[in-house]
C-alpha cells in the first residue's frame, strides 16, 4: 500500500510509506488497514473472515507492468481473469487500461459486464463447446484454440467479416517448474499442440497454410514455480515458430504473439522480485527479437499483478494446544486457501498476528499452527508459525492473497464466500468499498438445491406406460 500524504496519524501508527512499485502492503500500511477493517465493523463475529485489496497498489502494479513493456508499439496486456474473477476488480483494471483473459462462459460473462470492449477481451478455455466458439466469434473476441481439432470447429463457425483475432495455443514442451500442477509446458501437459511431437510441428505449419485468417500464436509456458528462464525459453521457441510459419507462407501472417502469463510472486517477504520489467528483460536476453516490435504482443497476468495487493483478515475463534502445539482455529481454512491447506510446501503463506483492537499483536513469539473452520485434518494454512501468542478474538492476517485465495473460495462444509473490499490508502486514512458481500446463508441454500428440496421424493416423472 502506498500514499501520498507524509502526515503521521494519531494514536501512535507510523507514517505510511512513500509508493515504491518495488514493494508492496508494507508493514506500516497493512497495519493501518487492519486497524481501520476492525474500526469500521468489517471483521465480526456474523462475518468474521473477510478479503481486502489495495487499489492503489493495483494501479500501481498495471503502471509498472505497462512501464516493462514500454518499448513495445503494440501490446494489450490481458488480465487472467481467473486470478480474481470480481466486476469491481475487472472494471478496475479495465479502467487501468488492461484487457482480460478468460477461459470460460462465466469469465467471459464477468469481463463483459466489467466493461470489457470484446476487442480488448482473449478467450482460452481449453474445452470450448460450439456454442462458446460461435458466441465469441460473433462478438469479436479474440480467440486462441487449444488443437487442431477446435480450428476445424472455427472453419465451420466463422461468421462472414469475423472481426475476432484467431490464434492457436501451442505447448513448445521445454519442460515444468517446481509445482508440476502449475507447470503448463511438460511433454504431456493438457494444454496446446504439443510441438515437440513426432509431426506436430509441420501439422501446425500447414494450419496456419490453409488459413490465412490465422493470424496469432499462444503459448503459457507456466505459473507459480517456473523459473523466468523456461519461460523465455518457451517464447522463444514461439517466436521462432512464428517466423517460420511467415517464412513458409511468404508474407507476415502471424501478426502477434501471445505469451501467456505465470511471472512467479515471492511470497516470503514483501519485495515484489521478479518484476514484470525483469520478465521483459529476460524474454529479450532469451530471444532479441521476440519484443522489437514486430509483434503485436499480449500478455495474460494474473497473480503477479493482484497478489501482493490483497490480504485475508479472520479472527481468531479459539486457541488451545494438542501434542505440545498452539493451535489457533481461525475462520481463514482451506475454504479461501485451497491449494496451501492441500499442498503447503508449495504454496507457503506468512501470517501476522493482530490484537482485537486491530493492533499489531505484541506477546511473545511462539510456535503456532493457524487453522481454519473446516472439517478435515489438513485445514491447517501456516504450520509452527513464530507469531506472538494468539488469542480468542484476535486477527489473523493471510499476507499477499489478492489472487486466487479469497476470490476463488471452496465450497467445503457450506462455508460462505467471504466479503471482499477495496481498500484506499489517502491521507492517513484508509476508506473501504464493498467488492463483493459475504454470502448470505439463504444464498447457500439456494445454490444447494432449495427450490428443488422435494426432488428426490416427488420430483420423478411418472414411469411411462407400455
Ligand atoms: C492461468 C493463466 C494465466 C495467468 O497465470 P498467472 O500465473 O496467474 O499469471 C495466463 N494465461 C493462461 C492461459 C492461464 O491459464
Amino acid at each position: 500500500m502506498t500514499r501520498d500524504s507524509p502526515a503521521s496519524e494519531p494514536g501512535g501508527v507510523p507514517p505510511l510509506s512513500e509508493g515504491d512499485p518495488d514493494v508492496s502492503l508494507s508493514t506500516e500500511n497493512l497495519a493501518l488497514a487492519v486497524r481501520q477493517a476492525v474500526a469500521d465493523g468489517l471483521l465480526t463475529e456474523d462475518r468474521p473472515l473477510a478479503g481486502f485489496l489495495d487499489v492503489r497498489g493495483v494501479r500501481e502494479s498495471v503502471a509498472a507492468l505497462h512501464e516493462a513493456f514500454a518499448g513495445v508499439p503494440d501490446v494489450l496486456h490481458a488480465f487472467a481473469a481467473k486470478a480474481c474473477p470480481l466486476v469491481p476488480v475487472l472494471r478496475l483494471l479495465a479502467d487501468a487500461g488492461m484487457g482480460c483473459e478468460v477461459a470460460s462462459p462465466g469469465e467471459l460473462r464477468l469481463a463483459l459486464d466489467a466493461g470489457f470492449a470484446p476487442a480488448r477481451i482473449v478467450l482460452d478455455s481449453p474445452a470450448k463447446t460450439r456454442r462458446e466458439i460461435r458466441e465469441a466469434l460473433e462478438l469479436g473476441i479474440a480467440l486462441n484454440a487449444d488443437n487442431l481439432a477446435e480450428l476445424d470447429r472455427i472453419d465451420a463457425l466463422r461468421p462472414a467479416g469475423c472481426a475476432s483475432v484467431l490464434g492457436l495455443r501451442v505447448n513448445p514442451q521445454v519442460g515444468g517448474g517446481s509445482i508440476g500442477a502449475m507447470s503448463t509446458a511438460t511433454a504431456q501437459s493438457k494444454f496446446g499442440v504439443a510441438l515437440r511431437d513426432p509431426g506436430a510441428r509441420e501439422r501446425v505449419v500447414e494450419a496456419f497454410v490453409r488459413r490465412p485468417w490465422l493470424t496469432r500464436l499462444h503459448a503459457h509456458v507456466g505459473s507459480q514455480g517456473c523459473p523466468l528462464p523456461l519461460i523465455a525459453q518457451g517464447l522463444a521457441a514461439l517466436h521462432r515458430l512464428a517466423e517460420e510459419i511467415n517464412a513458409r507462407v511468404g508474407h507476415r501472417q502471424v501478426t502477434s504473439l501471445d505469451l501467456g502469463g505465470g511471472l512467479p510472486v515471492n511470497f516470503a517477504d514483501d519485495c515484489v522480485t521478479p518484476t514484470h520489467a525483469e520478465y521483459a528483460a529476460a524474454l529479450t536476453a532469451v530471444e532479441p527479437a521476440l519484443l522489437d516490435g514486430r509483434y503485436q504482443i499480449v500478455t495474460e497476468f494474473g497473480r503477479s499483478l493482484l497478489a501482493k495487493n490483497g490480504f485475508t483478515a479472520a479472527l481468531v475463534e479459539y486457541v488451545k494446544e494438542a501434542g505440545g502445539r498452539r493451535i489457533a482455529l481461525t475462520h481463514a481454512g482451506a475454504q479461501i486457501a485451497t491449494r496451501t491447506a492441500f499442498m503447503p510446501e508449495a504454496w507457503p503463506l506468512r501470517v501476522s498476528a493482530y490484537g482485537p483492537d486491530g493492533m499489531p499483536k505484541r506477546t511473545p513469539v511462539v510456535p503456532q499452527d493457524i487453522a481454519g473452520p473446516l472439517c478435515f485434518a489438513g485445514d491447517v494454512v501456516a504450520r509452527a508459525c513464530p507469531l506472538p501468542a494468539l488469542d480468542e478474538g484476535d486477527v489473523v492476517v493471510l499476507h499477499d492473497t489478492g489472487a486466487y485465495y479469497f476470490s476463488a473460495p471452496w465450497a467445503y462444509n457450506s462455508l460462505p464466500r467471504p466479503a471482499v473490499y477495496g481498500c484506499l490508502l489517502q491521507d492517513g486514512h484508509v476508506t473501504f468499498a464493498t467488492v463483493r458481500p459475504a454470502q448470505s446463508l439463504r444464498e447457500i441454500s439456494l445454490e444447494s438445491g432449495r427450490d428443488h428440496a422435494d426432488a428426490l421424493l416427488t420430483g420423478f416423472a411418472a414411469p411411462s406406460l407400455p
